[in-house]
């Protein structure tokens, strides 16, 4: 991979875009998307201009506390719907009910507690599939936009998708979100739609449906990667 100086282009992806733009991804990896027909030396140079941001968004990356580890015990938080809800495992003899959740509390049975990872993605990726299926249609009906399909899929790194042809898929992940941030994440896949670039246009349609849509990203960007198992 071509190295600018100093700074490192780990990715470069051409595609049908217009513009170009510098990602650094969570392990301050350096992708950079740029139109068919761009020249490497104009990437290089772009680079080089932009070098002290990506040092500043390195370190940046590198400050921020991490997500601690799980330990899967009484009392310990996790999200659901932007709310904290405590683990409680519950004894329940060789008659296991399923995962649930009560309130702020969410009730795992101690039979579970072996593969109790599995068994809660298991239980998030069932609600994803009820809570963000329904939020989705009511966004449709109020876009007029409609997807082929939606599914729920173990993506880690994207919240949601939108595939040629309408097919958009969502994290189960996402539903640990707070439902305001859940719904910029479904009006953002929906707008696709029409729209499969990130254009000016793209993030006005984004702002006719949701006026104050940057407030929800920024909480998504800042505050996503806490939503774990
Ligand atoms: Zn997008």
């Amino acid at each position: 991979m071509p190295a600018t100086d100093t700074i490192q282009i780990d990715r470069i992806i051409r595609s049908d875009r217009r513009t170009i733009a510098l990602v650094i991804d969570r392990d301050g990896s350096l992708t950079v998307r740029a139109p068919v027909s761009t020249p490497d030396s104009i990437i290089n140079d772009l680079v080089l201009k932009k070098r002290d941001w990506i040092t500043r968004k390195r370190a940046e990356l590198k400050s921020r506390p991490a997500p601690l580890a799980r330990q899967f015990i009484n009392g310990e938080e996790f999200q659901f719907l932007g709310r904290t809800c405590r683990l409680q495992i519950v004894e329940t003899g060789n008659n296991p009910a399923p995962a649930i959740r009560l309130g702020d509390r969410l009730y795992v049975p101690d039979i579970f507690l072996p593969d109790i990872r599995v068994r809660l993605k298991r239980w998030y990726a069932a609600e994803a599939e009820t809570v963000l299926k329904a939020r989705c249609k009511q966004y449709e009906v109020l876009t007029g936009l409609k997807p082929s399909s939606v599914q729920i899929t173990g993506a880690e790194r994207r919240w949601g998708s939108c595939s040629p042809g309408g097919r958009i898929h969502f994290s189960w992940r996402l539903v640990m979100a707070p439902p305001e941030v859940i719904d910029y994440v479904i009006v953002h896949e929906l707008i696709h739609i029409g729209q499969p670039d990130h254009s000016r246009e793209f993030w006005r349609k984004v702002r006719d449906v949701m006026p104050e849509y940057k407030k929800r990203r920024d909480w998504l960007k800042e505050r996503g990667r806490f939503l774990t198992l």
